[in-house]
């Protein structure tokens, strides 16, 4: 029997049960199995008999009609031995998953061995008693204030949003609470799962507001007045000041190269005037993540999200060599199409030749548009299509939307978003619905964090009835917002007609292909970057940028290397929601992972796999063992990559 710990490496605790590594590895060459059966099976039919007769017809002089029948019969059986193999792998294989789960439920749950608690164990029980009392009162009051505010832009709602914003990091600012915490945590023994999650938890919400208040001031004045600057600034073009969105709609209108260029210069213009207020924020935030002993802020930030700072960039490492072929095929083809629209050699392509200014976004397809299939629906209609979707499934997503507040008003927020106002039941969405492709799928993706908080284990510890991560919600969120454009569901629930769709398929899969494979490039980008800042923030930040950009997005520098403009700061990212990008492309590695093990059907059976393998365990285990009690593997970027492929 092999330590459990090396099968759920998060969980070193866990002690040794009916989970040996041969299970482990019999699991991972069942699910290579059935990948390569499911994989290679539509190819081969499709493929097979046709090319070995012409192989067998012209080599061996057999007569054609008698070989196709020969070789089709072979062919058949030879696809009826893979479907029967595959379905005995794939049964064989949901039988190990469920065991695997069915010994974290065991783990979890804390009835793997009778622990008997010592003192420390029943103060911090006790300790976690009075806890959950207050956060559920703050949290209670937090949500209802920004509720409130979002809802009707009243200052009132506003103040009342900040004071129990700071109320709860002035309650989590106890640095003698902290520290009794600490301590009891490393004396306490036979404390069961669930208690010492929470604990974990309740100690990590401490830890994260235990910067010094005068560096904490510091900080939050510095971002504020960089923040202003971003709102204020606006680009000036031939003498005349713009605003960013008219720069984006001439940029996308523009044909002619050198304009082009000035007009992606002029919205890189803001760079150049907060670039060394970034650096002296940087630096002020590193110093603030010493004082709590970590190496810098960019460390500290992917440690308080629970990431391993080493697997995060492995797994982004990983991510870089399983879509670099697929980026390069594809970036090919695409400055082919915009070298023909310019009239240029590929070669000659710059950044301002695609029209997003960072590259993070696939400029529109010429052969579809996703709002073709929407632009005759109302407003209500777009969100009676996510009712009737969820519905199919069985996910209550008619409790959330019968709360929600669907449709703009004045002083209303402009964006949108899912709150959980009680973690009891009460879950709300905010949209600004228009009948678009991007609010449908914006419906849906609020949706999804709406019945993914819906559906938490209601008897969990308070503190732990939230998602296992912001990347597992952000992935839910994600595969029910790609249905969208997605052709099957298209049909079925937003009511195109077939014809049309089939007619588009192609393009719209293309189209969503080269959506995910720039989004992803982009986001290697900002981590590798982001990651370089903190550690050296007295770097040329202004070559370092182009040379992250050349080597991820494949982008050729603009000017002769060490002329660089400040073009990074423009981003105003690393000010607003900094050390943050990676948990989207996270998000998206997760849909994946989930669209490859529960299949794409939308049935009953999806919903309720979601609902029980997913929504229930809430934040009861680590994301690493999460993923693997979900899916059955690690997180890996290998599914991301085979949908591009
Ligand atoms: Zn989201």
């Amino acid at each position: 029997m092999v330590c459990a710990s090396t099968i759920f490496p998060a969980a070193n605790s866990i002690p040794d049960y009916a989970v040996t590594r041969l299970y482990q590895e019999r699991l991972v060459f069942l699910c290579q199995m059935y990948n390569t059966v499911s994989c290679k099976m539509p190819y081969l039919a499709k493929r097979w008999p046709f090319r070995y007769n012409r192989l067998v017809c012209f080599n061996l002089q057999i007569p054609y009609s008698m070989n196709r029948t020969i070789l089709s019969c072979c062919s058949l059986l030879l696809i009826a031995i893979l479907f029967i193999t595959g379905t005995l792998a794939v049964a064989q294989e949901n039988r190990l998953r469920d065991r695997l789960r069915v010994a974290f439920d065991r783990y979890y749950a804390g009835t793997v061995a009778e622990r008997t608690m010592n003192a420390e164990a029943r103060e911090i029980v006790q300790m976690l008693n009075t806890y959950q009392a207050d956060v559920r009162e703050m949290h209670k009051n937090t949500a209802q204030a920004i509720w409130d505010s979002r809802t009707t832009g009243e200052t009132e709602a506003f103040q009342r949003a900040a004071a129990a914003r700071l109320a709860s990091a002035t309650y989590h600012s106890n640095a003698g609470t902290y520290a009794k915490i600490k301590n009891l945590r490393e004396r306490a023994t036979g404390l069961d799962a669930i208690n010492a999650r929470a604990a974990d938890r309740m100690e990590k919400a401490f830890a994260r507001n235990q910067l010094p208040e005068d560096l904490q001031k510091k900080m939050v004045e510095m971002s504020s007045e960089i923040e202003q600057i971003f709102q204020t600034h606006r680009p000036v073009l031939d003498g005349w000041e713009h605003t960013n969105n008219d720069l984006l709609e001439m940029l996308s209108a523009e044909n002619d190269c050198s304009r082009r260029q000035a007009i992606w210069e002029a919205l890189k213009q803001v760079g150049e005037a907060v670039d060394e207020k970034i650096v002296a924020l940087v630096k002020v935030r590193n110093q603030a993540a010493r004082e709590l002993g970590f190496a810098n802020f960019w460390e500290m930030q992917v440690i308080f999200q629970d990431y391993d700072p080493a697997e995060l960039l492995n797994i982004f490492n990983d991510l870089d060599k399983a879509t670099l072929p697929l980026f390069e095929k594809m970036k090919a083809q695409l400055d082919s199409e915009l070298a023909q629209r310019f009239g240029i050699p590929a070669d000659h392509l710059m950044p301002w030749h695609y029209d997003n200014p960072f590259f993070q976004e696939a400029p529109p397809s010429k052969d579809v548009d996703p709002n073709d299939f929407y632009r005759n629906k109302s407003k209500e209609e777009i969100v009676e299509i996510a009712q009737r979707y969820f519905r199919r499934i069985n996910l209550p997503f008619d409790k959330v939307a019968e709360r929600s507040d669907m449709f703009e008003r004045p002083g209303k927020d402009q964006h949108a978003f899912s709150i959980d106002m009680d973690r009891e039941g009460d879950v709300r969405n905010l949209n600004n619905v228009k009948p678009t492709a991007r609010w449908m799928d914006t419906v849906l993706h609020e949706g999804g964090h709406g019945v993914y908080s819906l559906g938490h284990d209601s008897n969990l510890p308070f503190n732990l009835r939230v998602p296992a991560h912001i990347f597992t919600t952000e992935g839910v969120a994600m595969l029910f917002g790609a249905k969208a454009k997605e052709p099957r569901w298209l049909v079925t629930y937003a009511g195109a007609s077939p014809r049309d769709v089939r007619r588009v398929a192609r393009a719209l899969e293309q189209q969503r292909i080269r959506e995910q494979l720039i989004f992803c490039r982009w986001s290697l980008v900002m981590l590798y970057f982001e990651k370089e800042l903190y550690e050296n923030p007295d770097a040329d930040l202004k070559a370092l940028w182009w040379d992250i950009a050349g080597k991820y997005q494949l982008l050729k520098r603009p000017v002769q290397p060490g002329k660089e403009l400040a073009d990074w700061a423009s981003k105003p990212h690393f000010v607003i929601a900094p050390v943050y990008y990676h948990n989207y492309q996270m998000g998206e590695l997760y849909a994946a992972q989930l669209r490859a093990t529960f299949g794409t059907r939308d049935n009953v059976l999806f919903g309720r796999r979601l609902q029980e393998r997913v929504f229930a365990p809430a934040h009861r285990m680590p994301w690493q063992d999460f993923v693997r009690y979900s899916t059955g593997r690690p997180l890996s970027p290998e599914f991301f990559a085979r949908e591009l492929r």
